[in-house]
């Protein structure tokens, strides 16, 4: 587990304004009939215009700039002819690299009318991260975190994905220490100053089970209900958590029909 300096803050803090930018950009094109291979050139061209370099391609031979994840899918979906329907959501997932640090945020889009039931989902599981995001401070633990999203989901009966977690980032995408979204209060290394964590529930209205494709990447609930995904990085500071990454651009763009 490393901690970062000011500097390098800074570095992170410029990758994860790009990233959440991009998701923006994103977001405009969002709607029905819209294929996921054209969301990723989207993404890959404005990453590109910034400066940096996409985060995921080329990650473990992941062909996309963004996962796109739809419906029961909960994360790395591979972009491709997929065309977004009318009551679909869709887990966009957007990494990025620049000065030799990654940015990496996530956020869950309902595509044209959704049911009230699964913006519930998307509504319940944003508001767990936020909730995640007042722990990031430090002297408290990695538990504190993981208890905060799992008891606050649970309580309106969903259930969080084992398998896959949040992560440190700097130099690495995926950095020490894994950040889960269950566990206890009071468990795990405590958060120093300095830290800089991406905390990502993905919560799933049905069971907590997931099973991956054979595309090696897609990994989708047992059940097939719908599963939702939100993403942010956050600096671990002594009194508040210094929040890289921002939801800001997106809502800009959604407008009055930001859940
Ligand atoms: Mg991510
Ligand atoms: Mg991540």
């Amino acid at each position: 587990m490393t901690v970062k300096s000011a500097d390098e803050i800074e570095l992170l803090r410029e990758n994860a304004i790009i990233v959440s930018k991009t998701l923006a950009e994103v977001a405009k094109n969002i709607k029905p009939g819209v294929s996921t291979i054209t969301l990723d050139q989207i993404a890959e061209e404005f990453i590109r215009a910034e400066g940096a370099i996409p985060g995921f391609k080329g990650y473990r031979g992941f062909p996309g700039t963004l996962c796109v994840s739809t419906n029961e899918e909960v994360v790395h979906g591979i972009p491709g002819n997929r065309v977004l329907r009318n009551g679909d959501i869709v887990s966009i997932d957007c990494g990025c690299q620049k000065d030799g640090f990654y940015g990496d945020s996530a956020y869950t889009f309902p595509v044209g009318e959704v049911s009230a039931e699964v913006l519930n989902l998307l509504k319940r599981t944003k508001e767990s991260l936020l909730l995640a995001i007042d722990l990031a401070v430090a002297g408290r633990r990695i538990g504190d975190i993981s208890s905060v999203v799992q008891e606050y989901v649970e309580g309106f009966g969903y259930s969080v994905v084992r398998e896959l977690v949040g992560h440190g980032i700097g130099r690495q995408l995926h950095e020490k220490p894994d950040i889960p979204n269950y566990g206890k209060r009071g468990s795990g290394v405590k958060m120093p100053v300095g830290l800089t964590i991406c905390i990502e529930p993905m919560i799933n209205m049905g069971v907590k089970t997931v099973v991956q494709d054979a595309d090696g990447w897609t990994i989708r609930t047992a059940d097939r209900m719908p599963s939702a995904h939100f993403e942010l990085t956050v600096a671990v500071r002594k009194e508040k958590a210094d929040v890289l990454s921002t939801f800001r651009y997106i809502e800009e763009v959604l407008g009055s029909s930001s859940i």
